[in-house]
């Protein structure tokens, strides 16, 4: 990690002219500089980079962060940030525009005009958006493999949770026994709040968890996934409490197809757009043309949704390495619900596909 990264990103800075950059989020942070600490800043310029932290943080930050050169932000982060500024002549510094707040902004500004601030009165600020967000679309050999540990978490967890599936159990019950066995099995943390939605709230694509108790007959979608190395799984299985009904077994039939469909015509040099349609032009050709609401999936890394973002209006090129889920739904408003959703490498003549939970229709 680090060195290429920090290459890689001072090309792009290149080409969008750009001679400094102040990394603000998170994800971009730890993705660039191995930096896990909660706090913390990275200025990179042409020649050097420096990792911005307060005193809890040093020696890890030494430790993490060797491709950085590392500076105690002291009483004061803009006082310290004016420093390095003047120090090293930037007269353009970029901010990441997604991701800082008008409230930072707003004391940049300040301190740039108050006379008593050591940030360089000519500084000009400039957004800048995407930068490494953009690096991070294609993945490394080794964020896949920690990519397959977290779906491996997410399978394992879809397996355990069947036999908790069952009239009476509530929603929230449910997604804590899920979210529990990640954690013993080694998770950092869910992926993001397990979705478990029942009977008629299977309609609701985005449906946490809550209070419903689990009946006879409910399609149950499950969607959750596993936080491990810092990287997320995303993994979506429905299943329904017995009796099946016909119709229940049509839907399932209908959104599993699809989903075959995709991961199957899924490969480097497709439009995302053209990955969205081979599910969606399946769905369009049944009864229920019009009820798969949403895209057809999404990146996911450091962050459970980045990009790529496959939808009907995209028209980013998919690239090997990119790893995306594959996610299409029907939704049935009052009634129910059905989504399967996998997490797949794009690769040049096909995918890798990473989750492995049991596809066929499962009736508890
Ligand atoms: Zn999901
Ligand atoms: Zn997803």
């Amino acid at each position: 990690m680090g060195q290429a990264r920090i290459s890689n990103l001072r090309r792009r800075m290149q080409e969008e002219n750009i001679e400094a950059l102040l990394v603000s989020a998170p994800e971009n942070r730890f993705y660039l500089s191995g930096f896990t600490g909660d706090e913390g800043w990275l200025l990179v310029t042409s020649g050097k980079a420096f990792l911005i932290t307060d005193r809890r943080f040093l020696e890890q930050a030494a430790a993490e962060a060797p491709n950085f050169i590392i500076v105690d932000r002291g009483d004061s982060f803009l006082a310290r940030l004016g420093e390095v500024v003047a120090e090293e002549g930037i007269r353009i510094l970029a901010l990441e525009e997604d991701h800082v707040t008008f409230n930072f902004y707003r004391r940049v500004m300040e301190a740039v005009a108050d006379p008593k601030s050591n940030l360089p009165k000519n500084l000009i600020l400039k957004p800048a958006s995407g930068l490494v967000e953009g690096l991070r679309e294609i993945k490394e050999e080794g964020e896949i493999q920690l990519l397959r540990r977290a779906a491996n978490l997410a399978d394992a967890a879809f397996e355990y949770i069947l036999s908790f599936l069952k009239p009476g159990a509530l929603e929230i019950e449910i997604a804590a026994e899920l979210e529990y066995f990640m954690r013993r099995k080694g998770a950092e943390g869910p992926a993001f709040p397990t979705i478990v939605a029942s009977g008629p709230r299977s309609s609701l694509p985005h449906g946490r968890a809550g209070k419903r108790a689990l009946q006879k007959g409910d399609l149950v979608v499950l969607d959750f996934g596993a936080l491990f190395g810092g990287y997320n799984s995303d993994l979506t299985r429905t299943v329904v409490l017995g009796p099946v009904t016909p119709e229940q077994t049509r839907l399932y039939r209908t959104v599993r197809t699809a989903q075959e469909l995709a991961l199957q015509g899924l490969k480097a040099g497709l439009k995302a757009r053209e990955a969205d349609a081979l599910a969606r032009n399946y769905i369009e050709s049944t009864d229920y043309a019009g009820r798969f609401a949403h895209g057809l999936g999404h990146g996911v890394g450091l962050s459970i949704h980045e990009g790529p973002t496959l939808s009907h209006n995209r028209e980013t090129i998919l690239q090997a390495g990119m790893v995306v889920t594959v996610e299409p739904g029907i939704y049935l408003p009052g009634w129910g619900g059905v989504r399967i959703e996998d997490m797949a490498v794009v690769e040049e003549d096909g995918c890798a596909i990473l989750t492995h939970a049991d596809k066929s229709l499962l009736v508890l």
